[in-house]
């Protein structure tokens, strides 16, 4: 028997435009779209004109859900993963599927396209020859460990942020890396009020104390 593929399919972080013509033609061809939140991504597939059965795949249900999905890809279906945006498995779920698929001698695809990082790191000026990707920082339990491992990091780092979090996390990363550090902060990268703010820590800190805190965050720290 023929067995499926399991397609990781990106889609935009912001702008609709940043969708490829390849996602659209796969998630218009899979037997099965796995979606974080379906309602989330229903105007998105409306939008590409994309009618298929969907099924939610979410942090809550994914270890439960995998052996299923490889009984499905094993019986010959072709299914997509997609995320609320950007790629699956970047800091949303997809790696327990990935890993199961592979495990069971599957085929995987992960198209190229939207994620967070690469625009932020790039418009960042910081050096990008080499970084190191953190997502998102824990939340209380192997916060401060992480952050001590981080100290002696030369890489640029990449975070990712919650606006209600963002000044605590950016007040942390000074008395870590100090006052002088650079850092580039992107904000709601590919929307209409995209933002890139750029200097060392105590100026971005100082930039974000007065101005707005709301949106989508990726914070990116330079090596030492
Ligand atoms: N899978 C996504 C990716 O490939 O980038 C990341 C999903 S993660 C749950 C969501 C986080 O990504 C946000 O909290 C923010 O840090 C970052 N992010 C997503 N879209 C963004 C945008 N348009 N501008 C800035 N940051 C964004």
């Amino acid at each position: 028997m023929i067995t499926g593929k399991l397609f990781l399919v990106p889609t935009p972080i912001g702008n609709l435009e940043d969708i490829t013509f390849r996602a659209i033609r796969i998630l218009k061809e899979v037997d099965v779209i796995l979606a974080e939140d379906t309602r989330t991504s229903a105007p998105l597939l409306k939008h590409f004109g994309i009618d298929k059965k969907v099924y939610a795949h979410h942090q809550h249900n994914e270890h439960k859900a995998v052996n299923e999905i490889v009984r499905f890809l094993n019986q010959g279906q072709n299914i997509a993963l997609i995320s609320d945006a950007g790629t699956p498995a970047i800091s949303d779920p997809g790696f327990l599927l990935v890993r199961a698929v592979i495990h069971a001698g599957l085929t995987i695809e992960c198209l190229p396209g939207a994620t967070a990082f690469v625009p932020a790191l790039v418009n960042s000026g910081l050096a990008n020859d080499r970084f190191c990707f953190e997502g998102f920082l824990p939340v209380k339990k192997g916060r401060q460990t992480r952050m001590k491992e981080l100290v002696t990091e030369t890489r640029t780092m990449i975070f990712y942020e919650s606006p209600h979090r963002l000044l605590k996390t950016l007040n942390e990363f000074k008395v870590y890396f100090g006052n002088d550090r650079q850092v580039s902060v992107a904000r709601e990268l590919s929307k209409i009020f995209e933002e890139n703010v750029r200097g060392t820590i105590e100026e971005i800190i100082s930039h974000y104390q007065n101005n707005i805190l709301k949106g989508e965050f990726v914070i990116c720290v330079a090596g030492k």
